[in-house]
């Protein structure tokens, strides 16, 4: 709803979506419209009243056929992709090596050596977790929330946290 903001959430409820989302309490699903094809993916707390829909513009075909499909949903498997997230937590630790956030939600894979976009375009894998996950953990990555992902990003490398920020955006590493 545009203009409304849900009541935070506490601690325990918080908790209770990091469990269900770690578990697998989602169901895949793919949607077509305008021709191009989406994943959606609808995360459901019943508990809690809540839903997340995450869609994100998929990588597979764009016409579908039955046998694409069963391909694409193999590749994108929700439980499988959800296994090797759980790993990656496992290996790494599922905490912000910044500042310390372990909300699962706000986490994500940091590349140290900021080689991110050249390994996305070169990895086979449907995901980073799963591509992590098959070279063996590597001491390249690292766990970190969206916030100092993104910032360390936008600051030349280093999380504002640390060091500090550029006085205006370098347009360069906008993207
Ligand atoms: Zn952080
Ligand atoms: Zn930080």
């Amino acid at each position: 709803m545009p203009g409304t903001r849900r009541a935070p959430l506490t601690a325990e409820q918080w908790g209770l979506i990091d469990a269900a989302w770690l578990a697998g309490d989602s169901a895949p699903e793919i949607v077509e419209e305008t021709g191009i094809p989406y994943r959606q993916v609808r995360y459901a707390v019943p508990r809690l009243g809540h839903t997340f829909v995450k869609r994100q513009r998929c990588r597979g075909p764009v016409t579908w056929t039955p046998e694409k499909q069963r391909e694409y949903k193999a590749k994108y498997d929700c439980d499988r992709l959800i296994e090797y997230k759980r790993m990656v937590f496992d290996h790494y630790g599922a905490r912000c090596i910044c500042c310390g956030e372990d909300t699962l939600l706000f986490l994500t894979i940091d590349h140290k050596n900021n080689d991110g976009a050249e390994h996305r375009r070169q990895m086979k894998q449907a995901t980073l977790y799963e591509a992590v996950v098959k070279m063996g953990f590597p001491d390249s990555f690292q766990i970190m929330c969206l916030n100092c992902n993104r910032g360390r990003w936008l600051n030349g490398g280093m999380c504002p946290h640390v060091t500090p920020a550029w006085t205006g955006f370098h347009l360069e590493g906008v993207g």
